[in-house]
């Protein structure tokens, strides 16, 4: 069994560091591994025992060393397991080739994955007992063409792993054969159950069918990646709260009687009506709201009119509602539209609108960010730790953590001098960082399993 001693916790969230435990938080000071049967003081100590091997001694001695090891035989194959994926991109709820080929992987190394019905998604339990920590990597490329000129470079045209979902893939398959070696060995501190999801870049969102299909049933705790080029190889981005967005669409339709400019009165003037839409809903939707919730409501599309001197009969507006708190993105819908109408109705003009809900934002656990700071510091070092800025991106993994705890970190993958960044057909990672995200999710979910906080 791991044991992880809490001594010292890095609680992000805010600025600042604090030293005040948190229930469950491990510490950020070496991760001793306590084996069920150390073989002797001498092979924790370093000397060689007949045949066994490099990493076998390593392990004995502590985590950090069994991944040294683990990773010095295989970081080769997570990189190529990456470059294989990002070659052979697919589309949302395209993934099957993606899933076959992960399935295909976990198998050689002795597990057992299940796909999902439609082959797009897969999960695999790793380990025994009731407490279960999941892991999630989504698997989906983006319709982007890629510029690259690089061996990995995409194979199907206008198709392109410009999110690091490539990347993420492979993570999750080396936690998976980390921790698979580790039960052979010495046995785990509970299940692990690794969730390759379909389809986060698009709806229908892919977490939801997983979780149709039973990605959660007894988990007690989730936890994911995300690369972010903001932060460099070997910096993980850890936030306590509210971490993406939700993200909802609205489109406002007006019809009206048109007309001849030189008489507005005899109209409905559309044209000065879905202006003021567009300028006062932010505004007054903002003035009811505690202005601590951020919330931005921006238009992106506005159509209306054609003519100088006609006023249209109909005009129309598109905006995104972007929402942090999940309070706020409850009451926003209501609210939003009740002030579209009320501003609509001042200009003497009734509109309909179409309001579709996007994914909740991320509300990372904690608990768990607190987890993944104190992993990140033990795998890493401390000043691998940095805190991740809330972003108005939404991100599905928030289906997950509706239902359970759990965090998102940023993985950092950006290189010195580069600026690059994600959906971008040139988006690249520093491949180091793959290793990185094996050593902090393995060091994570160790201590996720072995804690009281879930
Ligand atoms: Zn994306
Ligand atoms: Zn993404």
């Amino acid at each position: 069994m791991y044991t992880l001693t809490a001594e010292k916790v890095v609680e992000m969230g805010t600025a600042t560091k604090s030293n005040e435990p948190l229930p469950g938080a491990i510490a950020p000071e070496p991760c001793l591994v306590v084996p069920a049967a150390l073989p002797s003081h001498d092979t924790a100590a370093g000397s060689a025992s007949p045949g066994t091997t490099a990493s076998e001694q390593a392990m004995s001695t502590s985590l950090p060393d069994f991944l040294d090891g683990w990773l010095d035989a295989h970081a080769a194959e997570v990189i190529a397991a990456r470059r294989h994926i990002h070659a052979n991109p697919r589309l949302s709820r395209q993934e099957h080739d993606t899933a076959e080929y992960v399935a295909a992987r976990l198998a050689e190394a002795g597990l057992e994955p299940q796909l999902i019905p439609d082959g797009t998604g897969l999960t695999c339990d790793i380990g025994s007992g009731d407490r279960v920590i999941a892991i999630r990597a989504d698997m989906d490329a983006l319709p982007i063409h890629d510029p690259k000129q690089v061996p990995y470079r995409s194979s199907v045209e206008g198709v392109c792993h410009a999110c690091g979902h490539d990347a993420h893939t492979a993570i999750l398959l080396g936690v998976g054969r980390v921790l698979h070696e580790l039960e052979r060995r010495e046995g785990l501190p509970g299940r692990f159950r690794l969730v390759f999801q379909p389809s986060e870049e698009q709806f229908p969102s892919g977490a939801p069918t997983m979780i149709k299909y039973g990605a959660l049933t007894d988990v007690d705790a989730i936890f994911a990646f995300h690369c972010d080029p903001q932060f460099q190889a070997g910096q993980i981005g850890v936030r306590n709260g509210p971490l993406t967005a939700a993200c909802d669409v609205m489109e406002v339709r007006m019809q009206g009687r048109g007309g001849h400019t030189s008489r507005p009165h005899l109209t409905s003037d559309l044209v000065n009506a879905i202006g003021r839409v567009v300028v006062d809903v932010p505004a007054l939707v903002n003035r009811r709201l505690d202005p601590r919730q951020s919330v931005a409501i921006v238009f992106g599309a506005v159509q209306a009119g054609e003519a100088a001197n006609a006023i249209p009969q109909e005009a129309l507006a598109r905006a995104t509602v972007r929402v942090h708190g999940r309070e706020t993105w409850d009451m926003i819908p209501d609210l939003v539209q009740e002030v579209t109408r009320s501003v609509a109705r001042a200009s003497g003009v009734d509109c309909e609108i179409d309001y579709r809900r996007g994914v909740p934002p991320v509300v990372n656990d904690r608990a768990a960010s607190a987890m993944f700071a104190g992993a990140a510091a033990a795998a890493l070092g401390p000043d691998a730790v940095v805190e991740a800025p809330m972003s108005m991106g939404g991100e599905d993994f928030a289906y997950y953590l509706e239902q359970i705890p759990g965090a998102m970190a940023r993985l950092g993958v950006g290189r010195p001098g580069e600026r690059l960044d994600i959906h971008q057909g040139d988006f690249d990672i520093d491949e180091v960082a793959l290793s990185h995200g094996v050593r902090v999710m393995v060091h994570t979910v160790l201590a996720a399993a072995q804690s009281p906080a879930f």
